[in-house]
């Protein structure tokens, strides 16, 4: 490459990963390799003590094919640096004993697994934690102060697509001295760059739109070497280390995460305004609808609008249920960003363990649906909500 002009998402997805194969491959081979063979003592002791990047043992990382993922992976946030995980859970746990012994705020919805282990787990283990609400920003200040070193965010949140101002809350995250993590797995990179917007650290369930075949699972983290260098040893002794079949499986999708994103985003738009004028919806949850209250923010901190949105179905909880199960296309899963679109009631799924009177102080009414747009034709994705909304 002799432009040093900074390329698009699309190129850096498919040549982000700065390898050269001495056969001509044009993408990273799978190395289905639990450890990887020297000469020399001397050449081992090389790698082990640090003084040379190379292959040794998979779980550590350090096997080509994790090499040429990570690459891509912090080419696509902007990052200095990519770690891959087994999970996102895996993802956040590492990035959390890391990062977070002083301390996490969490602010708004998270996924389940996040809230699980922000409210109660690391809690278990002495690591304070406060979850607050979106509508409580106003306190994080104060929370701050209280010597807390980490905020965790995700934005836009699981299910009703609340946003935050990802620079905003950089900013007085920084004032207090701790670091800023944004979730930016329902975004994609795509869509959001938080980095770029002063986060420090991205994390991803790769499971979600980077992998986006429902077909594998995995996390990344992205950020600054300074921050991710730390979380190597966690990774490594948790070893959560994603097998190379799937780090060369995950390599492959993201070749095709520009252009299926951009397609969820059109469908999905699509779909939500079609959902606005019918007349057995209450509410639908986009960002990309102009009367959305997170529209403003959205087009100010956003390349696009998503593939997630959620709809409010007239009559509550059961005639939700009777939509969810009438549906055809929309399967009923509670996952996201795959190629065939998904359909989940959360009072039935993913919030389904909050208290009633919990999941209506976040907002989350019994008749939301979450839609996840897959690639089927957008035509025929609004043909079948229409029928599954008429009987
Ligand atoms: C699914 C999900 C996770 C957890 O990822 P896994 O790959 O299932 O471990 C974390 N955050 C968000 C926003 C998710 O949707």
């Amino acid at each position: 490459m002799t432009s040093t002009r900074a390329q698009g998402l699309a190129t850096r997805s498919i040549h982000g990963h700065g390898f050269k194969d001495a056969h001509g491959s044009p993408h990273m081979p799978i190395y289905d390799t639990t450890t990887f063979t020297f000469d020399t003592t001397q050449e081992v002791l090389d790698v082990v003590e640090g003084r040379k990047v190379g292959s040794l043992y998979t779980r550590y990382g350090l096997n080509p094919s994790i090499f040429a993922l990570e690459e891509t992976l912090a080419g696509l946030e902007g990052a200095e640096m990519a770690w891959v995980f087994c999970s996102g859970m895996a993802a956040e746990t590492a990035l959390f004993l890391a990062h977070g012994r002083q301390g996490i705020i969490g602010i708004g919805d998270a996924y389940g697994g996040t809230m699980e282990l922000l409210g109660s787990q690391l809690p278990e283990i002495g690591i304070p934690t406060r979850l607050m609400l979106g509508s409580e920003l106003d306190q994080l200040d104060d929370l701050l102060a209280e010597g807390a070193r980490l905020v965790f965010l995700e934005t836009p949140t699981n299910p009703t697509l609340e946003l935050f101002d990802i620079q905003a809350i950089a900013e007085r995250t920084h004032a207090h001295g701790a670091i800023l993590v944004v979730d930016n797995t329902f975004a994609s990179p795509v869509n959001q760059q938080p980095l770029a917007l002063g986060a420090d650290v991205v994390v991803h369930s790769a499971t979600k739109y980077l992998g986006g075949h429902s077909d594998l699972t995995a996390g990344a983290l992205m950020g600054s070497q300074d921050l991710l260098m730390p979380i190597w040893n966690w990774r490594k002794n948790l070893g959560s280390m994603p097998a190379p079949t799937t780090a060369s499986l995950l390599a492959r999708s993201l070749r095709t995460l520009v252009i299926r994103v951009r397609q969820q985003n059109a469908s999905a738009q699509a779909i939500a305004e079609a959902m606005e004028k019918h007349s057995r919806v209450r509410r639908v949850y986009y960002p990309g609808l102009p009367d959305f209250p997170g529209h403003d923010l959205a087009r100010q901190q956003m390349q696009g609008f998503g593939g997630m949105l959620s709809i409010e179905v007239e009559g509550g909880g059961d005639a939700a249920t009777a939509v969810a199960d009438r549906l055809e296309l929309f399967a009923l899963a509670p996952s996201l960003g795959g190629a065939e679109s998904l359909v989940t009631q959360p009072c039935t799924t993913t919030h389904h363990g909050l208290p009633a009177e919990e999941r209506a102080r976040r907002g989350i009414p019994d008749g939301l649906l979450r839609l996840s747009v897959g690639l089927e034709d957008s035509a025929d994705l609004i043909a079948d909500l229409e029928q599954a909304l008429a009987s």
